[in-house]
C-alpha cells in the first residue's frame, strides 16, 4: 500500500549531516519524496510502501549521526503525489523558529587523517571540515543553517568543493563551511604593527616563534587565543606580566592525549572527555614531575592543570610543529570579552602578543572555551560555553510562558526558557564591566533572533543595583526577582528534573544579595523551588571596607580575630607580623561601623579569612585565590574536624563562627601544621551540612540534599560533603550540566519563575 507522510523532526538536526543521512536511508529503501531544513528543524515528505516507511522511521532514530539529536518526531499522513525520486530541497523559511543550532564541533578523525595526508587536496589546510565537524554556532548569523546565513557566505565554492557539497554520498554533502585551499579562507601572520611576515608557511613560522619564546595571538573558533610555550619559564612569566594576570592559572593545549597522560593523572572518564567533540578545558591533577616540564608559573601553587586538546585544524597544525604543550589563554584584556575580529585584536592585544596568526573566516559570535572537571565520576561544568552552547537543557515540564532570566552580575549567563527547554547563553563574564554588559545585550538580541524568542516574563536578581535589574525594569514586561542562593539551588533541581520535591538545600557561595539586605553566602534552606525557607546560616561577620576586603582577605582575618580576642587581636603574632605594612588600627575602626563594614554570612569570605589567618594568602590577584590556595594546602588524609555548633536564634539556627576561629587560632598557637588546620576547616563545613541535614530530616522527613554555590567548586569540600551525607543515607544532588558557580544562576532564576507560573503563584 503506497502512502505519503509528512515528518517533522525537531532537535539538533541542522549542520550535523542530517539531510544526507535522511537521503541515504530513503534511497536505500527505494522511497520517494524530499527533505529540507526549515526554521523549525527538518521537514521530510516520504512516499512509498507503508512498511518501508515504518523501517525508515526506525532507522531515522537508530542510525542518527553522532552530532545530531532528535528530540521529537511528529508525523502526519498526506496525499500521495507519485514522486519518482528522493530529493534534498532548498531550505524553506517560515515565521516560527525552533531549529536547534548545533554547537561547534572539534575536528573529526576523518578530517584529521586528510589534514596530514600529503596526497589529499586539503593536506595541511587549516579550515578542513565536514558534516561531522567544524564551526557551527560561531559562524551562524541567521537560521536556517545554510551557507548564505553564515560568515562563509563570502567564499564561493570551487567546482570540486561544490561537487562534494552537492553529492549526497559525500561526507561534505551540504557541509556549510566546506572549503579548500583553492576557494576557502586562509591564514597569514603579521607582526604587532600589522605587517605581513612572509616566509613560507605561516603556521610553521608561528610555531617557530613560539619555540623561540615569543607570544602569539591566534584567531581560533570562537575568538582569539594567546599562546606561548608552556615549558618556557621566561615566556610564561612575560605573558603573565604583559597580560597583568597575577597568579590566575593559564589553560594549556597539549599536542595529544599521550602528552597529557604523562603530565597528569587521568581516569577513563577524563580520557573520554578530553577527546570528545566538545573538547573542553579539563582540570586535571598534575603528576609530581609535571612541573619539571611545565613552567610552575602556569598555575602557581595549584595542584591542577587545565588541559585541552587541539579542536580546530589550525590548532592541530600548530601543535604538530611545536610538539609540546602551549599556554592557550583567552585573547582579551583583563576581564573583558574575548576578542574576535582581526582589527580589534591588533588594537587591543598588540601590547601582549609579538605576532598575530590571523584568518579571514569571520566569527559571528564569540564564545570562550568551556571548562570542566570530573567529580564523582561525572563531568561537572565550571564554564559552559563552546561545544555546549546553544544546545538546550531539557526540563521536566512544559512552561506555558516564555521566560528570560538575566542572571546575576558575576560570571553571568542568560537563560531563555520555552516549552520544555532552557537555552543557556555562553559565559558572558562579569557585567559590572561595561564591555561585558554590552556583550550580554548583544547575545540577548542574537539568541532572540536565532531562536525567535519573545519572552513574556523577565527574571532578575534581588539586588536593586545590578545592571540586569535595571535592564529588567526597562523591558516593560512583568518581572520577578529571585534571591541569588535560592536560584543556585533551583538550578540543580532544574537540571535533575525535580519539580515538586521538598529538599534540604545548602548554598556555600561567595556573594549574593540576601532577603535582609545583607551579603549572603553560607545558607541552609528547607523547602521547594519558589518557596525556600532559610533555616540556618553562617553567623554574620564584618567585611571591613566592603569590596576591599574581598581583594584583601587579611581584613577579614583581622575582623574574625577581633571577634574572638577583642582589641588583643592587635597583639597576636599574626597581627604583629602584618603590622609593618598593613594599617591594622584603621581596619579595626572600620570594623566598628556596619556601613563601612557590611555583614556577611558568606562561606567564600570565611575561606578567605581562614586562608589569611594561616598566612597562606593575605591579598589576592584573581577571584577566589585565597580559598583555592587554602584548598590546595589541605591534607586530604585528615578526617578530623572542628566541631560545628549551631546556636538557636528564635526560629533560626546560626552556625557559630567565633567558636571556629577560636579553635583555629588555638591550633595555630600550638603549632599545628597548616595542612591539618586547612583540612579540619573544610571538614567543619562538610560536617555542618551533615548536621543541618540530620536536623532537617528529623523535622521534615526529607532526605534529599541539594548543594550549590561557588564554594562547591572546591573539590575537597564537595567530595567530603558527599561522602558524609551518603554515609548517612542522604540522596545528594549537585550541579553538573551548569556551573555550580554563578554561571548556573540564570537557569535557576528561569526555573523558579516557570514553577511559580505553573502553580498559579505568579
Ligand atoms: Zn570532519
Ligand atoms: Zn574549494
Ligand atoms: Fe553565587
Amino acid at each position: 500500500m503506497i502512502k505519503r507522510k509528512l515528518l517533522r523532526v525537531y532537535g539538533i538536526v541542522q549542520g550535523v549531516g542530517f539531510r544526507p543521512y535522511v537521503y541515504r536511508i530513503a534511497t536505500s529503501l527505494g522511497l520517494r519524496g524530499f527533505v529540507r531544513n526549515d526554521t523549525l528543524g527538518v521537514e521530510i515528505e516520504i512516499e512509498g510502501d507503508e512498511e518501508k516507511i515504518e523501517t525508515f522511521k526506525e532507522r531515522l532514530r537508530s542510525e542518527c549521526p553522532p552530532a545530531a539529536s532528535i528530540h521529537r518526531l511528529v508525523e502526519e499522513e498526506i496525499e500521495a503525489r507519485g514522486d519518482s525520486n528522493f530529493l534534498i530541497l532548498e531550505s524553506a523559511t517560515g515565521e516560527e523558529r525552533e531549529t536547534l543550532i548545533s554547537p561547534d564541533l572539534a575536528t573529526c578523525p576523518d578530517c584529521l587523517r586528510e589534514l596530514f595526508d600529503p596526497g589529499d587536496r586539503r593536506f595541511r589546510y587549516p579550515f578542513i571540515n565536514c558534516t561531522n565537524c567544524g564551526p557551527r554556532y560561531t559562524i551562524i548569523e541567521d537560521v536556517p543553517y545554510d551557507r548564505p546565513n553564515t560568515t562563509m557566505r563570502k567564499f564561493e565554492m570551487c567546482p570540486e568543493c561544490r561537487a562534494e557539497y552537492e553529492n549526497p554520498a559525500d561526507r561534505r554533502f551540504h557541509a556549510q563551511p566546506n572549503a579548500c585551499p583553492v576557494c576557502g579562507p586562509e591564514v597569514w601572520l603579521v607582526n604587532r604593527e600589522g605587517e605581513k611576515i612572509r616566509f613560507g608557511d605561516s603556521i610553521r613560522a608561528a610555531a617557530r616563534y613560539i619555540l623561540e619564546g615569543k607570544i602569539i595571538a591566534l584567531k581560533g573558533l570562537g575568538g582569539f587565543h594567546i599562546a606561548c610555550d608552556a615549558t618556557n619559564d621566561d615566556a610564561v612569566k612575560r605573558l603573565r606580566a604583559l597580560k597583568k594576570r597575577g597568579d590566575k592559572p593559564f589553560a594549556l593545549m597539549a599536542p595529544d592525549l599521550e602528552t597529557v597522560e604523562r603530565l597528569c593523572f587521568l581516569n577513563d572518564k577524563e580520557r573520554e572527555l578530553l577527546t570528545s567533540p566538545r573538547c573542553s578545558i579539563l582540570l586535571l591533577e598534575a603528576r609530581e614531575d609535571a612541573w619539571k616540564v611545565i613552567s610552575r608559573d602556569v598555575a602557581p601553587r595549584n595542584r591542577y592543570i587545565g588541559f585541552m586538546l587541539p579542536y580546530t585544524p589550525l590548532h592541530h597544525l600548530l601543535l604538530r610543529e611545536t610538539k609540546r604543550p602551549l599556554v592557550m589563554t583567552s585573547g582579551n584584556l583583563r576581564d573583558e570579552p574575548i576578542v574576535k575580529d582581526n582589527d580589534v585584536a591588533l588594537e587591543k592585544l598588540s601590547g601582549i602578543a609579538d605576532y598575530f596568526l590571523l584568518h579571514n573566516r569571520d566569527i559571528a559570535t564569540r564564545i570562550d572555551d568551556s571548562v570542566a572537571r570530573v567529580i564523582d565520576g561525572k563531568e561537572v561544568l565550571i564554564r559552559r560555553a563552546r561545544g555546549y552552547v546553544p544546545a538546550p537543557l531539557s526540563l521536566a515540564f512544559t512552561s506555558d510562558k516564555e521566560i528570560l532570566a538575566l542572571g546575576p552580575m558575576m560570571k553571568s549567563t542568560l537563560c531563555f526558557l520555552r516549552g520544555r527547554r532552557a537555552f543557556l547563553s555562553q559565559y558572558l563574564g562579569d557585567n559590572d564591566i561595561y564591555d561585558n554588559y554590552l556583550y550580554l545585550l548583544e547575545i540577548k538580541e542574537r539568541l532572540e533572533k536565532l531562536f525567535g524568542f519573545n519572552p513574556e516574563l523577565v527574571v532578575h536578581d534581588l539586588h536593586p543595583d545590578y545592571p540586569t535589574t535595571r535592564l529588567a525594569s526597562e523591558m516593560g514586561l512583568p518581572s520577578l526577582a529571585v534571591q541569588h542562593h535560592e536560584a543556585h539551588l533551583a538550578s540543580v533541581l532544574a537540571e535533575k528534573g525535580l519539580v515538586d520535591a521538598e529538599v534540604i538545600g545548602v548554598a556555600f557561595d561567595g556573594t549574593g544579595y540576601g532577603r535582609d539586605g545583607r551579603i549572603w553566602g553560607g545558607e541552609f534552606f528547607i523547602g521547594r523551588v519558589g518557596n525556600f525557607e532559610r533555616r540556618a546560616h553562617i553567623a554574620y561577620f564584618p567585611l571591613p571596607g566592603g569590596e576591599k576586603a574581598i581583594e584583601e582577605p587579611w581584613r577579614i582575618a583581622f575582623a574574625l580575630l577581633k571577634e574572638v580576642l577583642g582589641e588583643e587581636a592587635l597583639e597576636t603574632p599574626w597581627a604583629v607580623k602584618l603590622r609593618t605594612n598593613h594599617n591594622l588600627e584603621a581596619v579595626l575602626r572600620l570594623a566598628e561601623t556596619e556601613k563601612l563594614s557590611p555583614l556577611t554570612s558568606s562561606a567564600g569570605r570565611l575561606f578567605d579569612g581562614v586562608s589569611s589567618l594561616l598566612s597562606i594568602r593575605h591579598r589576592i590577584t584573581y577571584e577566589a585565590q585565597a580559598a583555592i590556595e587554602l584548598e590546595m594546602a589541605a591534607d586530604p588524609k585528615v578526617t578530623d574536624s572542628y566541631e560545628p555548633r549551631f546556636m538557636e536564634d528564635g526560629e533560626d539556627l546560626i552556625l557559630d563562627v567565633k567558636a571556629l576561629i577560636a579553635e583555629v587560632y588555638d591550633n595555630i598557637l600550638r603549632g599545628t601544621p597548616v595542612p591539618m588546620i586547612a583540612a579540619k576547616f573544610h571538614n567543619w563545613l562538610a560536617t555542618s551540612v551533615l548536621k543541618f541535614a540530620e536536623f532537617a530530616r528529623e523535622e521534615r522527613g526529607t532526605d534529599r540534599v541539594v548543594l550549590s554555590g561557588g564554594a562547591f567548586q572546591n573539590r575537597f569540600l564537595l567530595e567530603r560533603t558527599l561522602e558524609m551525607l551518603r554515609r548517612k543515607n542522604f540522596q545528594v544532588h549537585f550541579n553538573e550540566k551548569v556551573p555550580t558557580n554563578d554561571g548556573g544562576v540564570s537557569l535557576g532564576q528561569a526555573y523558579t519563575a516557570a514553577l511559580l507560573l505553573r502553580e498559579g503563584r505568579l
